[in-house]
């Protein structure tokens, strides 16, 4: 009795007697990370983060996808790292693999050019799955479909601060639908059609577009630099602005929407998703900006988060103080900016504040429930 002994060929059940997993928290809502087995170690590190600093008084569940059946290593280890119930499903593979109309041949010369020219993971094939699924298949997801909430998480990410409430509910209260902490400008050349492809969306499908929609965070009259500081190389007007979707709390049912599904399909029939490198980080932004209200989107400056190389922290003092940050440290993988990253050249924060829902103050939120 008590020495419940961890055999080698089996993992533990959610019912594992010695913990009390039932959900505290008041949301429809779960943690969801898309994550290798290779990965358990930033799995677990970034679950302690989040756990420690918001889920152990939530006890939300955690939903972990992944296209390869997980071992058994990483169902035990992560279910002992989880304050509440923990799930683990593996994709079909019809929504992880590229659909039928792609070319695999054009695509293998595609992946072999954009490798030779540079681009970020232009070579990989898996990461062209990977953003198509958290492009337009996450949501879709059986284990997902129970939920009205998600917080999406990644391997090797801290948490920097407490957060001292629930974020859903913060959302849900007021009328949010989606949340991030990070906004930054992607790289031109995994994406050389996709604004022209939105642009025929748009043209296609003017009545899905909101009325108080956000089109001015991602475009630029101006010209606009890149993160190399170069001019864009194609005559878009795509400023190259999206929220950094690695950090996302939002609600499954936009994305569900007939709106998200139909711009989704749009561009996965334009092919590139796999043809280029399309990042499910412009995808979900435009899609955010262009078919939600803008006012339904928040920027949560009092949540401190970092994924290399970037590190996002409150500036208020006081906030600091009762959240309890770690934000001044040198010692985050030797990537610790000292200067705030919404001040930064490369930061798209400040187009927000000017034409997203603008510069909100803490206490123009309520958060009091
Ligand atoms: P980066 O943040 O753009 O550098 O890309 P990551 O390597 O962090 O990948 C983004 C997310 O997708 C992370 O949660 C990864 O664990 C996950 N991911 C990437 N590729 C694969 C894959 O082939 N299989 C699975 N299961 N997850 C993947
Ligand atoms: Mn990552």
């Amino acid at each position: 009795k008590g020495s419940h002994k961890l055999s080698s060929n089996s993992y533990l059940p959610n019912d594992f007697p010695f913990r009390d997993r039932s959900q505290k928290g008041q949301e429809n809502a779960t943690m969801v990370m898309l994550v290798r087995n290779r990965e358990l170690k930033g799995a677990l590190q970034s679950m302690r983060s989040l756990e420690d600093r918001f889920n152990r008084n939530y006890r939300y569940p955690w939903v972990f996808l992944n296209d390869k059946p997980f071992d058994t290593d990483f169902i035990e280890q992560t279910t002992l790292m989880a304050s509440g119930q923990t799930y683990y499903e593996l994709i079909p593979s019809e929504d992880w693999e590229p659909p039928s109309f792609i070319d695999k041949d054009i695509m293998e010369e595609k992946l072999l050019k954009a490798h030779q020219d540079g681009v970020i993971y232009g070579g990989s094939w898996s990461y062209r799955n990977m953003c198509h699924f958290n492009s337009g298949y996450f949501y879709k997801q059986k284990r997902l479909l129970n939920y009205d909430w998600y917080f999406r998480v990644e391997p090797d990410v801290k948490y920097m601060c407490d957060f001292q409430y629930d974020p859903f509910t913060l959302l849900r209260e007021n009328n949010k639908i989606y949340g991030f902490v990070l906004a930054i400008h992607d790289y031109e050349n995994t994406m050389p059609s996709l604004w022209p492809t939105v642009e025929n969306f748009m043209r296609d499908h003017k009545d899905l577009i909101h009325p108080n929609n956000s089109i001015e965070f991602i475009t630029s009259n101006e010209t606009s630099l890149n993160y190399n500081f170069e001019l864009p190389e194609s005559n878009t007007s795509y400023n190259l602005c999206h929220f950094w979707s690695n950090f996302e709390i939002g609600s499954l049912n936009f994305f569900r929407s007939e709106a998200y599904e139909t711009y989704f399909n749009y561009l996965d029939k334009a092919g590139g998703f796999f043809y280029e490198r399309w990042g499910d980080a412009p995808v979900h932004s435009i899609g955010l900006n262009l078919l939600a209200d803008k006012d339904s989107i928040h920027h949560f400056e009092d949540i401190g988060y970092f994924h290399v190389p970037y590190l996002a922290c409150p500036t208020s003092i006081d906030v600091l103080a009762s959240k309890r940050c770690v934000c001044k440290t040198k010692d985050l993988e030797n990537h610790d900016p000292e200067t705030p990253h919404d001040i930064q050249p490369f930061s798209c924060l400040s187009r927000w504040w000017r034409y997203g829902s603008g510069k909100r103050f803490l206490n123009e939120i309520d958060y009091t429930f």
